[in-house]
């Protein structure tokens, strides 16, 4: 089921009527969610997702714009009737039902023509069950099962309505590390086996870049950029997008534009052409730095931290905005940590210039 959000905008009133200001919590979203795929809804707390999600989902109007499943306009439909699976940070099970009561609640709430004989409820629940391997849990309650566990009984009962839409809010965040990576890659195993549209909201970069068929990258309420994860990390639009994405982040600069060449401080680190003159930020990503003896950029070594296969090389410039310039290298390159100097050369795909007022990405060829 594709899902269409055109214009779609949230404005909350202020609450305080006299001073406050109104908060455009989501600012006119379009997008056309491909039928079948995991989108990551991705930004930082507060930047508009879960409202976003919830007017997906119904429980949030929106103040202007429209929302189709399908060809379907369910703007106005109630959240029981959009056909959608909910699941939330905090798992929100029902502490005295079993988990077998807490999957079936969902089926057993159906009116009317909607509503199912007893075992087929059932098969339905074991089903589910199985689909996120708790189905020997059934008979225990929520205390008696890890944060892991209860979040697979959300997910379960979320899934046993066959939605058409499944909608996820910061499902992992309660989990610890080891938990959380491996749920997020049950959620993409079981949304591939069931190949429901499925909506992931999370603030982790990583998270979402990992089982995202495509990500979107919103910020106070405005989508930043939308494209499959390796793609929005290769060509981001804007500093932000630049920043947000990576681990470690990416390396940003002050420099200069002149005469085709881009200068950090004195060094000029690459020719390019198609800019005009100008004060830029740059960004390089840690792996767009490669040490050579005879490199343009001379940076001051503090360390060099070898983690196996990859280094870190962390150093200082006068130039850079971040506390500290990191480069990954691989382990098999010798770096002198005695030197007070290192220098690199910069990988042009992996070195961005953006707009010092706009923050825009300014696009450049390399000669
Ligand atoms: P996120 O999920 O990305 O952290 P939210 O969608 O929850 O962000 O919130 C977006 C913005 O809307 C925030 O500034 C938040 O304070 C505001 N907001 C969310 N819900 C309400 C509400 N019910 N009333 C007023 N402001 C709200
Ligand atoms: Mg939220």
């Amino acid at each position: 089921m594709k899902v269409v959000l055109e214009n779609l905008t949230k404005i909350f009133p202020s609450r305080d009527k006299k001073a406050g200001k109104e908060v455009v919590a989501v600012n006119d979203f379009n997008f056309e969610i491909p039928d079948g795929k995991l989108i990551g809804l991705l930004g930082p707390s507060g930047c508009g997702k879960s409202t976003t999600l919830y007017m997906i989902s119904g429980l949030q109007k929106p103040t202007s714009g429209k929302i189709f499943f399908g060809d379907d306009d369910v703007t106005e439909l109630s959240t029981e009737n959009r056909g959608i699976g909910l699941v939330f940070q905090n798992y929100a099970l029902y502490p005295h039902m079993t988990v077998k009561q807490n999957i079936l609640f969902p089926l057993q709430n159906l009116k009317g023509k909607d509503k199912l004989p007893k075992q087929e409820m059932l098969e339905r629940a074991y089903e589910a069950a199985r689909l996120v391997q708790i189905d020997d849990l059934m008979d225990r309650k929520p205390s008696e099962l890890s944060g892991g566990q209860q979040q697979r009984v959300a997910i379960a009962r979320a899934l046993v309505k066959m939605p058409r839409v499944l909608l996820l809010d910061e499902p992992l965040s309660n989990l610890d590390a080891r938990l959380r990576l491996q749920t997020r890659e049950e959620i993409r195993r079981i949304q591939k086996e069931t190949g429901i549209t499925t909506v992931f909201v999370t603030h982790d970069q990583e998270e979402a870049m990992s089982i995202s068929d495509m990500i979107v990258v919103m910020k106070l309420g405005v989508v930043q950029q939308i494209g499959a994860p390796q793609d929005v990390y290769d060509d981001p639009g804007n500093l932000f997008v630049a920043k947000f994405l990576g681990t470690p982040p990416i390396n940003v600069l002050e420099g200069t534009v002149q005469d085709g060449k881009v200068y950090i401080g004195e060094d000029a680190v690459l020719n390019i052409t198609g800019v005009e003159d100008q004060d830029v930020y740059i960004g390089i990503r840690p792996e767009g730095l490669e040490p050579a003896a005879d490199g343009a950029l001379v940076c001051h070594l503090n360390s060099l931290e070898v983690m196996g296969r990859d280094s870190s090389v962390v150093c200082t410039n006068e130039a850079s905005l971040n506390p500290v310039i990191r480069a990954i290298i691989n382990s098999d390159i010798k770096i002198d940590a005695a030197s007070d100097v290192v220098r690199f050369d910069v990988k042009p795909h992996k070195f961005f210039l953006f707009n010092k007022e706009t923050e825009e990405r300014i696009r450049y060829e390399v000669n």
